[in-house]
C-alpha cells in the first residue's frame, strides 16, 4: 500500500516529528516517542483544555480497562490517575418496569470472578490535562493550541495548519515524520489515502447519543452507587450512567435517531423527553429534575464505525487512534485500543530503529486484523447491553460462563474479561470467543438452572480448546 520506495531512514533523521491531534492518543504518542529521545511538535485544532472548558456537553468520562492502563503504566504514568478514577466491578442493570409500576431495585452483575476485575470511570479531559502535563514535562515535546491541520503535501513534506476558523495566516511547517492522531474525521487520514491510494469505509450507526449529568448529592456523594457501570436497558436503546470522583454521574442515551416513536426525532418538545424518561426510567427522573431542559441543551452525536485500509505513507507518515481505526462506544474500548496501538508502534520503531518505514508496515499488517476484530465485537456488545443482559437466555449462558471459568480458568474466559482485563490480541479474543460460544450454546439448550448443565459433556467440549495465552 506504501506509495513511497525511499531508503531505510530512522526516525528524525530526516526533519521533525510532528504528530497533529493533542487527544488522548496523539498526546501518549508523544510521550512514547519523547521516551526514545526524539523532539516532538504535538499540534491540537482546540484550546489548550487546561486553561479553557471545552467539553461543552460531549462524551464528559470514558471507561479506561487493562490495554489503557498497560500503556499508561509502560510510561510509569498510571499512579498519576489515581485521584480521577472511579473503579466500576460490574454492570448495575436497572430492570424495565410495567407502566406505572414502582421501579424495581437495580442488580448489579459483577465483570468478573475476579474482585481485581474492574474497570476505571476517567474524565476525558482530566486525563487529557494529566496527559499534556506529562508531555511537557519531558522537556521534548512542545505542543501547540489553536492549530488545525487542513494539507499535507508529501511532496514537499510539509503540513499546513491555521487556527478553527481559519482566522490565522496558514503555517506551513516542515516534518520528516507525521504522525496523523487527528481522531475519527482526520485530515491526515484523507491527506494519506489520497498519497498512497488507499480506501476508507464509514458505517455510520442509524442511532445517535446525547449527554445528561446526575448532579452530586445535595451536601456531597453520589445519589447511586458509584464503583459500577449503570445501564438502562431498553431493547432498542439504552440509557448508561458513569461515574465522577466530584460525586455527580455522566449519563448518556443512546437510541435511534429517527423514526415515529423513542427516536431522538420523536422527542421533539419538553412534554414527550418527560414522558419518555417517566415511561421509561422512572427511577432515573427524581435524580435529575431538569432533565429536559439538559436534553434540549446537549447536541445528539453520531456514532460510526471506520475501517481504513493505507495507514502509511512509508516512513513520511502514520494514523493512529480514532484516525486510523474508529469504533462504536459500546466496548469502552475506544480509546483502550488506541493506547494499545500506541504501544505496539512504539514497540516495532524501537524494534527497527534504522528503518522507520518498516516499523510503520509492520505496525498496520499486525494492528488492523485486531482494530477490525473490536470494531465488530463492539457493535455485538450494544445489543448484549441493550437488550441481551435482561434475557434469560443471555442469563444462564452468562452464568455457565462464569461456572465454567471457574472449573477450567486454564481454558475458558469470558468474552468481556478477555476483551476489558487482559491484553490478548482482539483478533484472538473473538476467536476464541465465538468458540465459546458455540459451546455455551451446546450446554444450555433446554436448560433453565445451572444445576441442569450436562458437566461431563463440558469438560470433553472444554477439552478441544487450546489453553488461554498468558498476557502479552
Ligand atoms: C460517547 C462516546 C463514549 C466513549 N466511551 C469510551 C470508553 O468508555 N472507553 C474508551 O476506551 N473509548 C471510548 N470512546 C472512544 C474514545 O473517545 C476515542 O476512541 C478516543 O477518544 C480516541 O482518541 P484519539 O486521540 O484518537 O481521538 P480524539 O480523542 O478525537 O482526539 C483527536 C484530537 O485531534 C484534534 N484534531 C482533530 N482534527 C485536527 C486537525 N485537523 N488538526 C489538529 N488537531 C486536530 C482534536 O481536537 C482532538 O483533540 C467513546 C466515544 C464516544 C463518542
Amino acid at each position: 500500500m506504501n506509495s513511497q520506495p525511499s531508503s531505510p531512514l530512522a526516525l528524525g533523521e530526516d526533519g521533525p516529528v510532528v504528530v497533529v491531534g493533542g487527544g488522548q492518543v496523539g498526546s501518549l504518542m508523544a510521550l512514547f516517542l519523547a521516551r526514545q529521545g526524539h523532539r516532538v511538535s504535538v499540534y491540537e485544532s482546540r484550546p489548550d483544555l487546561r486553561r479553557v472548558d471545552i467539553d461543552a456537553g460531549r462524551s464528559i468520562n470514558l471507561a479506561l480497562a487493562a490495554r489503557g492502563i498497560a500503556a499508561l503504566t509502560d510510561l510509569g504514568l498510571f499512579g498519576d490517575l489515581a485521584n480521577i478514577l472511579v473503579p466500576m466491578a460490574g454492570r448495575m442493570v436497572h430492570p424495565d418496569v410495567p407502566s406505572g409500576a414502582k421501579a424495581s431495585a437495580p442488580e448489579l452483575q459483577p465483570y468478573g470472578l475476579d474482585p481485581d476485575d474492574v474497570i476505571y470511570s476517567v474524565s476525558r479531559s482530566d486525563l487529557n490535562a494529566i496527559l499534556l502535563d506529562a508531555c511537557e514535562a519531558t522537556g521534548l515535546v512542545t505542543v501547540h493550541f489553536d492549530r488545525y491541520c487542513r494539507e499535507v503535501d508529501f511532496e514537499a513534506k510539509t503540513a499546513t495548519f491555521t487556527d478553527y476558523d481559519d482566522a490565522l495566516e496558514p503555517q506551513e511547517v516542515s516534518f520528516g515524520t507525521l504522525f496523523g492522531c487527528d481522531g475519527a474525521d482526520s485530515n491526515v487520514r484523507r491527506a494519506v489515502l489520497a498519497a498512497n491510494g488507499g480506501t476508507s469505509v464509514e458505517d455510520e450507526l442509524e442511532h445517535g447519543y446525547t449527554e445528561l449529568t446526575i448532579p452530586a448529592a445535595p451536601g456531597g456523594g453520589f445519589l447511586m452507587e458509584p464503583e459500577a457501570l449503570h445501564v438502562w436497558p431498553r431493547n432498542e436503546f439504552m440509557l448508561i450512567a458513569l461515574a465522577n470522583p466530584e460525586g455527580n454521574f455522566t449519563v448518556t442515551l443512546f437510541m435511534p435517531k429517527r423514526g415515529a416513536v423513542d427516536s431522538f426525532e420523536s422527542l421533539d418538545r419538553p412534554e414527550a423527553v418527560m414522558q419518555f424518561f417517566e415511561r421509561q426510567f422512572p427511577d432515573f427522573v427524581p435524580l435529575v429534575p431538569d432533565v429536559t431542559e439538559q436534553f434540549f441543551a446537549n447536541p445528539v452525536g453520531d456514532l460510526a464505525t471506520i475501517r481504513t485500509e493505507g495507514w502509511t505513507v512509508g516512513g513520511d507518515a502514520v494514523l493512529v487512534g480514532d484516525a486510523a481505526h474508529a469504533i462504536v462506544p459500546f466496548h469502552g474500548q475506544g480509546m483502550n485500543l488506541g493506547m494499545e496501538s500506541c504501544r505496539l508502534l512504539d514497540r516495532l520503531i524501537r524494534q527497527h530503529p534504522d528503518d522507520r518505514s518498516l516499523a510503520f508496515s509492520k505496525y498496520e499488517i499486525d494492528r488492523k486484523p485486531d482494530a477490525d476484530a473490536i470494531a465488530d465485537m463492539a457493535l455485538d456488545n450494544y445489543v448484549e447491553m441493550r437488550s441481551s443482559v435482561v434475557d434469560p437466555e443471555y442469563l444462564i449462558r452468562r452464568e455457565l460462563a462464569l461456572e465454567l471459568e471457574r472449573r477450567f480458568p486454564s481454558k475458558v474466559a469470558a468474552r468481556y474479561g478477555m476483551v476489558m482485563f487482559t491484553t490478548m490480541r482482539y483478533a484472538e479474543v473473538r476467536k476464541r470467543a465465538q468458540r465459546q460460544n458455540a459451546i455455551f450454546a451446546t450446554l444450555t439448550d433446554g436448560v433453565t438452572e445451572l444445576s441442569q448443565v450436562d458437566w461431563e459433556l463440558a469438560s470433553e467440549l472444554v477439552s478441544d480448546l487450546s489453553p488461554l495465552p498468558t498476557p502479552i
